[in-house]
């Protein structure tokens, strides 16, 4: 599988903490190896590691990152930038060239994303041309990436497992 981190930029800790969390709980489940977040919020980290703790694989969470900072290092390193923007190229017509890619950082916005975030990003995509969120944009994306492969894959070290029921919650301690 491609090795995808996540950049969320914009965040506000008084008005984004759900949001941040979940935009980092939907990039562990749906096959990204790890999260940075341009900002402080310990609350969101935390948040973020405890469910590793419990529910397992190897992901990490990364706060107080420079934007800047983090997408040169990565590009330096050969990395490919994919901003996911409305106003950018439709998904559809990139996700092929995209899968090639190994390594992919993700960066989702919150309010307004800075003007010069278009032009670092190797590619401005869309996940339809309508407005609506990061964690619906992320989810799109990664599983069109995937190909629905992240649906299969395993979290190995947690604490605690779902036995997946028709009618009832399971759940497991190892
Ligand atoms: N108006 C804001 C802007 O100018 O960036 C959009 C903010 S939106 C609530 C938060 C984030 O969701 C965006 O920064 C983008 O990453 C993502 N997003 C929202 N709609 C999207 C779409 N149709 N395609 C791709 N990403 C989208």
């Amino acid at each position: 599988m491609n090795d995808i981190v996540v950049l969320r930029i914009g965040h506000r800790p008084e008005r984004d903490q759900r949001v941040t969390t979940h935009v980092g709980l939907t990039s562990r489940a749906l096959g990204a190896r790890g999260m940075f977040l341009s900002g402080n919020d310990s609350g969101v980290v935390r948040s973020i590691r405890d469910v590793v703790e419990r529910w397992g694989g190897e992901f990490f969470v990364r706060d107080g990152v420079s934007w800047r900072q983090c997408i040169r290092e990565w590009k330096e390193t050969g990395g490919c930038v994919v901003h996911l923007t409305m106003y950018g190229e439709s998904l559809a017509d990139h996700e092929d060239e995209l899968r090639k890619m190994e390594r992919i950082m993700v960066i989702v916005g919150a309010e307004k994303v800075p003007g010069e975030i278009y032009g670092l990003a190797n590619y401005n995509i869309s996940v339809t041309s309508q407005p609506h969120s990061e964690i619906s944009s992320l989810a799109v994306f990664l599983d069109r990436l995937f190909q629905g492969d992240e649906l299969k894959r395993e979290f190995p070290g947690g604490h605690m497992k779902i036995i997946p029921s028709q009618n009832k919650k399971t759940t497991e301690e190892i």
